[in-house]
């Protein structure tokens, strides 16, 4: 299968990631950029200070290495899980503290072959943009259908199981800290 991978900024974690199949969004949201931005890491935000996202079903990501050196935050109570790597504050992915509902959004600032994901063509939250956004096609609506669907398949084929960030017993496979200051 063709594959993609995600390698955080010291190369120490490393996942393969199935380069189709999934959404690219830029999500605008103030969660989204503080996250990066705490982590020391808003380099990787575009000049609206968005966040370049892919979201995938979570049984098309699997650690190649570094599992055991991820941890997890929450920047509002009710927000998703954004990972994060212990070894050099990569932002990695979101997922719910939860792996029954099959949501994973990967950073792509991170992942090689940039030119084999799909275009970006979702936008979410320009109105929190720190500044002009490039023209879009697609919204929110566009973005919550194609999850829908995927959530379906995965949970239909199982696949939900395999999410990476989750034991056998469906357990985070790591902490859940406060962000580093
Ligand atoms: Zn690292
Ligand atoms: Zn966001």
């Amino acid at each position: 299968m063709n594959s993609t991978t995600w390698t955080c900024k010291c190369g120490q974690v490393a996942l393969t990631v199935a380069p189709d199949g999934g959404t690219r969004a830029v999500c605008y949201c103030k969660s989204c950029r503080a996250y990066a931005t705490r982590l020391g890491a808003s380099d990787i935000l575009d000049e609206a200070g968005g966040s370049d996202l892919y979201q995938v079903a979570p049984e098309a990501a699997q650690f190649v290495k570094g599992a055991d050196k991820v941890a997890w935050t929450r920047m509002t109570g009710k927000g998703p899980a954004r990972w994060f790597t212990t070894c050099c504050h990569s932002p990695l992915a979101n997922t719910l503290p939860t792996r029954a509902i099959p949501f994973m959004t990967l950073q792509a600032a991170y992942l090689s072959q940039k030119d084999a994901l799909p275009p970006i063509k979702i936008r979410v939250f320009e109105e929190c943009a720190t500044g002009p956004v490039p023209e879009k096609k697609y919204g929110k609506g566009r973005l919550l259908r194609e999850f829908a669907l995927r959530s379906v398949k995965s949970r239909l084929s199982g696949g939900w199981r395999r999410n990476p960030f989750f034991d056998d017993a469906g357990k985070p496979i790591g902490p859940k800290v406060p962000l580093p200051e």
